[in-house]
């Protein structure tokens, strides 16, 4: 089952995701990713396989910034892949996480195809960021 940490304080929150994922590894997931604005955009870091590869990636690629989001992915659609590991965004200013499954996403995705939008995973959870 995935987890979900959420942070916002007058420091970087980098750390404060890093160990609310790590305390929700208990309930298993395949992949880690965080998002975090830096008050102009939001940057993101995600990894296939464990918290602490999500760890090591953000020591050499540092996130930071006073809000973010975190999430230990369970896959249901699509692989446990980087590209599909969340965060999700659309364009620099919107990033989410999701826990659970979207029933109608493929009728979602086909309309905002239509619309013009790319995807970048193949998630039921991206058609979230550009809806
Ligand atoms: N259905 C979503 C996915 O496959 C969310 C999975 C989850 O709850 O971790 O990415």
């Amino acid at each position: 089952m995935c987890g979900i940490v959420g942070a916002t304080a007058e420091r970087s929150v980098s750390g404060i995701l890093l160990e609310g994922l790590r305390r929700l590894e208990y309930r298993g997931y395949d992949s880690a990713g965080m998002a975090i604005w830096d008050g102009e955009l939001i940057h993101r870091v995600r990894r296939a396989g464990k918290v602490q590869a999500l760890a090591d990636a953000l020591d050499s690629q540092p996130l930071t910034g006073s809000a973010g989001i975190a999430h230990t992915r369970w896959a249901t659609h699509g692989k446990p892949e980087e590209h599909n590991a969340h965060p999700h965004m659309s364009g620099t200013s919107l990033a989410v996480v999701h826990n659970g499954i979207i029933e109608n996403f493929e009728e979602l995705k086909l309309e905002l195809m239509i619309s013009g939008y790319s995807f970048s995973s193949e998630t039921d959870t991206e058609v979230i960021a550009h809806l």
